[in-house]
């Protein structure tokens, strides 16, 4: 049993930390808990590494233990549109709007941006939703849900009976930092569910019933 012991405490350490990172630019301080065996890199190299995954948290050596992140609090920003990638239209001096994640390993808060090309004149959540994310309202979202999460809430709902409020209470455990108002997320997952659910009875006719829930 102490061999175990000692393989799980050396899960919560490091012996790279704070050595200087490949880029030569920073020292390794920051590793991912959503990728399996990632080593310590700086920031810069983590959002690099991260830069189709935006929603796998942080673990950051504070000098004493990893202290749990999430990516905006690294400083990312999130781009909607043009593969995640910043639009090539974007006014200049934009400072972006506020935005509330749900995942299904807990909440992410970042400052978004949206495609501003000529060409589109989808509104954000037209854009969100597009991008994978499902809004809690059509006007200026605020809080938007990943598919994984509607996908999940709707299967532990369906299965196991799990009300809104249980599953926020599951996800705000997750998060192990700030979290957005549980009542306040627990009606936009309500709201938004029954939106995926009515959704889910259309996709249904063009996709295998176990490719969609
Ligand atoms: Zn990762
Ligand atoms: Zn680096
Ligand atoms: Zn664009």
């Amino acid at each position: 049993m102490d061999e175990v012991h000692e393989a799980v405490l050396f899960t919560e350490s490091s012996p790279l930390v704070d050595l200087p990172c490949a880029c030569g630019k920073g020292k390794k301080t920051t590793r991912c808990t959503d990728c399996n065996q990632h080593e310590p890199v700086c920031d810069t190299c983590f959002i690099a590494e991260h830069s189709s995954t935006p929603f796998h948290r942080v673990e950051k050596w504070n000098g004493q233990f990893f202290q749990k992140g999430t990516q905006g609090e690294l400083g990312r920003k999130l781009y909607i549109g043009h593969g995640g990638k910043q639009c090539p239209y974007l006014p200049a001096g934009q400072k972006g709007r506020h935005l509330d994640i749900i995942d299904v390993n807990g909440t992410h808060s970042f400052r978004t941006f949206y495609c501003h090309c000529p060409s589109v004149t989808d509104g954000a959540w037209k854009q969100l939703t597009m991008a994978g994310l499902f809004p809690s309202s059509i006007d200026r979202p605020s809080t938007v849900f990943t598919f994984g999460v509607m996908k999940l809430f709707h299967l532990l709902s369906t299965i196991g009976k799990t009300s809104a409020m249980d599953f926020v209470q599951c996800l705000k455990r997750r998060t192990d930092g700030a979290f957005p108002n549980d009542s306040q997320v627990s009606n936009c997952l309500l709201f938004t569910s029954s939106s995926y659910a009515s959704l889910r009875k259309h996709i249904r006719l063009f996709f295998e019933p176990s490719e969609f829930g």
